[in-house]
């Protein structure tokens, strides 16, 4: 071969080479993606804060979705603002906490706006924050519901799923969450995604959760979970919410399997 086509070949093959590279690069970067993105709702913030000692331990960082803002103290929103600063997500968690399906039936999607987005929305904004995710009240909406949150800006929007169901006092089904594709986030741009209850009253076991964790890190999805209070004994007087250990053991495993701590509206960005 003459020296010029040679090096014309050479050159080929070094941009051959260099697509190649590149091709396994972001096939790399999508394997790095597996994640595990938790969310908390309603209006804990005191006790959420007090959190923040745990999440600094294993670098989590979550979504905290936020009803009834009206009622929001100086004091509440001072600490909002610093579990913001510590690189969480203030999401909205609508004004009232009221069944968005009936509301929508009733007023129609104007009407709905009006009860659940604007005013809570208008006290989110004169506290200093825009919320970009929306967690949907008792995972109760529908395809109107969410074309009312689209249109308002909201990325993306979070409903419930739940592991294990009860009816009339006979458990129907247990499921265990590795089992539950729709609780993974698979960076296809869905909008519309459900994270997993993990109150107390669901009995989810660590095991179970490590098994979840394990399948995000396996393929290269994110975990989505959700709880509402950190109880750090059984719930009593009509308390709802998750246990702090419990909570401790998923972001330690989650650590431990170097997954990344997905904010909500970050999903959407990937
Ligand atoms: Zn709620």
């Amino acid at each position: 071969m003459p020296a010029k086509e040679r090096t014309i070949a050479l050159r080929l093959l070094l941009i051959l080479v260099g697509f190649y590279g590149l091709s396994c690069q972001q096939k790399g970067s999508e394997q790095n993606r597996a994640g595990i993105a938790i969310s908390f709702d309603d209006h804990f913030i005191n006790e959420w804060y007090a959190l923040r000692p745990l999440f600094q331990k294993y670098g989590a960082k979550v979504t905290f979705y936020i009803t009834c803002s009206d009622s929001l103290s100086s004091d509440e929103i001072l600490k909002l603002k610093q579990l913001e600063k510590d690189g969480h997500e203030i999401g909205f968690h609508s004004t009232r906490h009221g069944k968005s399906t009936e509301i929508i039936a009733a007023g129609g999607p104007a009407g709905y706006y009006a009860a659940e987005i604007e005013p809570g929305m208008k006290y989110m904004s004169a506290a200093g924050f825009q919320p970009t995710s929306y967690a949907h009240p008792g995972g109760n909406h529908n395809d109107t519901v969410d074309s009312v949150l689209y249109a308002n800006g909201f990325r993306i929007i979070r409903d419930v799923a739940i592991s294990k169901r009860k009816l009339l006092g006979f458990q129907i089904y247990a499921l265990a969450p590795r089992l539950m594709p729709w609780i993974y986030y698979d960076f296809d741009k869905q909008k519309s995604v459900d994270a997993l209850l993990i109150d107390t009253d669901t009995g989810l076991t660590e095991e179970a959760m490590r098994e979840a964790i394990q399948k995000a890190k396996n393929t290269h999805t994110a975990l989505m979970l959700f709880g509402h209070e950190p109880l750090y004994k059984s719930p009593e007087n009509g308390e709802y919410g998750f246990n702090v250990r419990f909570l401790e053991a998923i972001l330690k495993e989650a650590k431990a399997q170097n997954l990344h701590f997905y904010k909500m509206t970050e999903l959407a960005d990937q």
